[in-house]
């Protein structure tokens, strides 16, 4: 319509504002003003706006008024009301930056008391309602995002069910990228399929998973389970979820590969627990049948001794005596063998045993060598803890005795020591002895590796595979920090509750 149209039409011509119709517009809720669209002038305002405002602004700028400006709005509606749409409605939304409100405004162009043309404005307070939308597109927006970019895969579906509620089938609904991933399965391919057509076999798979998806979906609740399924060849882990009877989600994580290696490590630990048996079986009839001839050979090169020292040259006697310190020292190594073998088999429960007792017992068995190397020891109060009394008591044995052993010119001087932190006993048996290159300090503690040479340090190369093997067994760990010629500290690890499952 046009103006000319709009000014013929009796409809407008007629019906110009009266007073009574401007009183009834005050009784409304939304808020209401006229004004002068050549001056900006308000004309009137009705009661929910002076409400809203906090006074009566008619007579002021209406751009000053409602947006704080000091000329009109660029976005005033004007040239629709008054031009193009003239006689029309026009409605838009906007928020008020002086009241920090969002308006639904419907404006027009009406016949003012003197038959000029006025604006017309009634603008709904949405506030509200914008801000629940803002809410909801937020909230999509976070939904879509994670949707596509969660690590897990994740698809809606909706069960089918046979006549007795039994459910045969499903559909695919919706599914993300990370599912496409896990199951091969292409979103165009599938949406809106049932999943019999999508993956053939499902049904028969062992699995069962169309029946326990029906079943959630049918009867609500949730669950979490790790699956094998044949027509993938993949191990999954799922949680299935019903937000709506009939309707499923389901978010599924591939675990093959996590399955693959776990399977391996299970096997490898097997393999580690029966070959470490046969090794410990072996160490053991071995060092126990080679007692016997060896005993033999000592014996008979003592014998030999005794009865021809007189006839056998000077040669022969050192021969003789090679032959016996050959056979001392493997009957050494045999004995230390031997208790390698047993510590996991002759191993006793764990109880809760004195530590200063057990040191002190030791000490008292490496009294005479103590005395005659001039050691010092300093020896803190130990604490009480779950061990087996006797390995223990083998572990400060041989650290001790080797922290006397591997010297140097000084006086030995042993500390020993133990602090609690968190969930276990530190030991700490230090000595200020040859110390070890710290390139050595894994090696140290492998059976029969040694790093001195033998005439000037005795000894089998077992004694911390022997402490190593304890610790462990106590769930414990052992370490050396130490530099060469700065003394050694070997500290060992006990666990303060019992775990006794060995
Ligand atoms: P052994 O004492 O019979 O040689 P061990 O298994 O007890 O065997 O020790 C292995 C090696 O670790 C020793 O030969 C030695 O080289 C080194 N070692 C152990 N304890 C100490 C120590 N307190 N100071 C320096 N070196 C040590």
């Amino acid at each position: 319509m046009d103006k000319a149209n709009f000014d013929n039409n009796p409809l407008n011509t007629t019906t110009k504002t009266n007073d009574l119709q401007l009183s009834l517009l005050d009784e409304m809720e939304d808020l209401i003003y006229i004004s002068n669209p050549e001056t900006y002038e308000l004309l009137f305002v009705n009661k929910g706006f002076t409400d809203a405002w906090g006074y009566n602004p008619i007579g002021e700028k209406c751009y000053k008024v409602l947006q704080n400006r000091n000329k009109p709005c660029p976005f005033c509606t004007n040239h629709y009301i008054f031009n193009e749409e003239i006689g029309k409605t026009h409605v838009w939304e906007l928020k008020n930056e002086v009241r920090q409100r969002w308006y639904r405004c419907s404006d027009k162009a009406i016949r003012w008391h003197d038959g000029s043309l006025v604006r017309f404005e009634l603008a709904s307070d949405i506030t509200k309602l914008k801000e629940t939308e803002f809410l909801l597109k937020d909230s999509k927006e976070k939904y879509q995002m994670l949707f596509l970019s969660m690590s897990e895969g994740f698809a809606y579906h909706e069960a089918i069910y046979d006549t007795n509620k039994h459910p045969i089938d499903f559909i695919y609904l919706d599914l993300n990228p990370k599912f496409e991933e896990f199951t091969g399965l292409k979103k165009e391919n599938v949406l809106n399929k049932k999943a019999t057509e999508c993956i053939p076999g499902i049904e028969k798979s062992k699995s069962n998973l169309i029946e326990k998806f029906g079943f959630i979906a049918r009867d609500g609740g949730e669950s979490t389970f790790e699956f094998y399924f044949e027509p993938f060849k993949s191990w999954y882990n799922i949680s299935v979820f019903s937000p709506e009877k009939n309707f499923f989600g389901t978010t599924i994580e591939n675990i093959t590969e996590k399955k693959k290696s776990e399977q391996k490590i299970k096997e490898t630990l097997e393999e580690l627990k029966i070959s470490n048996q046969e090794l410990e079986q072996f160490a053991y009839v071995a060092s126990h049948d080679l007692q016997e001839p060896l005993r033999m050979i000592s014996s008979f090169t003592s014998l030999l001794k005794k009865n021809y020292h007189d006839t056998i040259d000077e040669k022969g006697k050192m021969y003789i005596d090679y032959a016996t310190d050959g056979a001392f020292r493997m009957q050494n190594l045999i004995n230390d063998l031997l208790d390698f073998s047993r510590i996991s088999t002759r191993g006793e429960k764990s109880k809760l045993c004195n530590c200063n007792e057990i040191l002190d017992n030791i000490l008292a068995n490496l009294q005479q060598t103590i005395n005659e190397t001039k050691t010092v020891i300093n020896n803190k109060k130990l604490p009480n803890v779950y061990a087996d009394q006797i390995q223990l008591g083998r572990v400060f044995q041989n650290l001790i005795s080797n922290a006397i052993k591997f010297r140097d010119e000084k006086l030995p001087t042993i500390n020993i020591s133990c602090e609690e932190k968190d969930n276990e006993h530190v030991f700490c048996v230090a000595d200020n002895g040859i110390g070890i290159d710290p390139k050595y300090k894994e090696k140290i503690f492998v059976i029969f590796q040694r790093l001195n040479n033998r005439a000037e340090y005795p000894g089998t190369g077992i004694g911390l595979a022997i402490c190593k093997r304890i610790v462990n067994r106590h769930k414990g760990r052992i370490w050396v920090e130490s530099e060469i010629n700065q003394g050694s500290k070997f500290y060992f690890t006990i666990p303060k509750h019992n775990n006794d499952e060995r």
